[in-house]
């Protein structure tokens, strides 16, 4: 802990903490002494973790990243802290994020972009971490912590991994609480372990998951031993390939990247096998319909009354310029965007076009893939991202669909409420991280935490 909190500080330039609790983690770590010394020290005993700003942490400021919820500092702890501290764990402070969860860089922040310690080559152009877990990411990959939450509701937690080099889970629907963590797309939402190593993120997610009466979709399943499933052995396992992920104009090293992880499942005794996932082309469009429209209900209560920011009134101002002002002023452009397409897409006169269509499309997704593993695949291998780590404003100056491109792996995976995991893969011509991604069984994690092992 000690050694975190100094690392902390030295790391200021990578902007991956927004808000530090030193005096909460030291009194957490003496704590964790002396369970140890009592000879009670459970799975994280001791343990420095960082925690998305997502996360409601009692008596913390918790801001999902947005100015409107300036000053909010939550009367409770959400289920996923309590457990994590219950295990021991130590919070060292909350981390940086696009707003809401809205974003996939970090640059919807109100706190400004969280900055990705690799760099290309000798070039010191910032990147960034990915999103929207930047903080959680860049905090990892730099020693700022030894690991971090971080959601997940169209990649949020493995296209960062991919960028800064770590190991990020998002468990199935259901495998952990969402209660207190800030809701963006309820329906997608999963929160899951960001951490150097497949056997931290079994740990972790271990401590993480289980049953919440409090989340009337939390499952009510024990929770396996996920570290005792690594045991390297995945043989005779058919790993599917699924050909709708090779897009066109896909970069050189993606491919490589792709067909090296595809020789090491096979060199480990693993059969390769050939699949169709034929509606992965309607994923990226369903998501921008159904996370906007989930959001644009969840963020309905920040209405100035409630929580954090309200807006200076003029003499006259009545209720409505009341909400109007405030929602204006806190929320920033990429969140206003969303919920103006979410509230479109469930207006009356739209609402069978686009809201009932992206539903059913995303049960076709989802039968796509229950398809696959009923045919007897245990695991599909993919690219985790498009692309390496980009720029700071690279993508943010384009259209915002640019941005949205870069989900196209990883949305089709909450959209079917599946555990996806991303694993670092050695480094580009450049010098950056890649990952990838492997799609397993529904509440099989311990399974598709093995076959990520196979790839370290
Ligand atoms: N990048 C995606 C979005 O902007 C995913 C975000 C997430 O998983 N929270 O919606």
């Amino acid at each position: 802990t000690m050694a975190c909190l100094t690392a902390m500080d030295a790391g200021d330039g990578l902007n991956a903490y927004v808000h530090k609790t030193p005096e909460i983690a030291l009194e957490q770590a003496r704590a964790a002494d002396a369970r140890i010394k009592g000879g009670d020290a459970p799975d994280l005993c001791g343990i420095p973790l960082g925690i998305k700003d997502l996360f409601c942490t009692k008596g913390v400021p918790s801001q999902a990243a947005s100015k409107i919820l300036n000053g909010f500092r939550p009367e409770y702890e959400s289920t996923v802290t309590a457990k994590l501290f219950d295990a021991g764990a130590v919070m060292l402070g909350k981390l940086n994020m696009d707003e809401f969860a809205m974003g996939s860089s970090n640059e919807t922040s109100c706190y400004g972009n969280a900055i990705n310690p690799w760099r290309r080559g000798n070039d010191e152009t910032a990147l960034t971490p990915g999103g929207s877990s930047g903080g959680s990411a860049a905090a990892v990959a730099a020693d700022l912590c030894l690991a971090a939450t971080g959601t997940d509701t169209g990649g949020s937690i493995r296209q960062p991994a991919a960028f800064t080099g770590i190991v990020g889970i998002k468990p199935t629907y259901g495998r952990v609480s969402r209660w207190g963590i800030v809701a963006f797309a309820s329906s997608l939402d999963q929160a899951g372990p960001m951490t150097k190593s497949v056997r931290d993120a079994a740990i972790f997610l271990g401590a993480m998951a289980g049953h919440d009466p409090k989340d009337s979709t939390s499952a009510d399943l024990p929770v396996p031993d996920f570290e005792a499933a690594l045991t390297g052995d995945i043989r005779g396992k058919k790993i599917g390939i699924p050909r709708e992920y090779r897009m066109e104009g896909m970069p050189a090293e993606i491919e490589k990247l792709w067909t090296d992880g595809i020789a090491m499942m096979k060199d480990a005794g693993a059969e390769i096998v050939d699949i169709s996932l034929p509606h992965t082309k309607y994923a990226l469009p369903a998501y921008y319909v159904i996370a906007p429209a989930e959001a644009s209900s969840n963020l309905a209560r920040y209405d100035g009354v409630r929580y954090g920011h309200r807006a200076k009134l003029a003499q006259g101002d009545g209720i409505t310029e009341m909400y109007e002002k405030t929602r204006a002023e806190g929320f920033g452009p990429e969140v206003q965007r969303r919920v103006m397409i979410g509230t479109y897409v469930l207006s009356a006169g739209f609402y069978d076009a686009y809201y009932n269509r992206a539903r059913r499309v995303r049960a076709l997704i989802k039968r796509d893939f229950d398809q696959v593993f009923a045919a007897g695949i245990d695991a599909i291998l993919t690219p985790a991202t498009p692309s390496a780590a980009f720029g700071l404003g690279e993508m943010a100056s384009a259209d915002p669909i640019q941005m949205y491109l870069n989900d196209v792996f990883t949305v089709t995976v909450n959209l079917a409420g599946l555990p996806g995991i991303s694993v670092p893969m050695g480094l580009d011509r450049q010098g950056l991280p890649l990952g990838l991604q492997l799609i397993g069984r529904p509440w099989e994690e311990g399974d598709l935490l093995n076959h990520a092992h196979v790839l370290e």
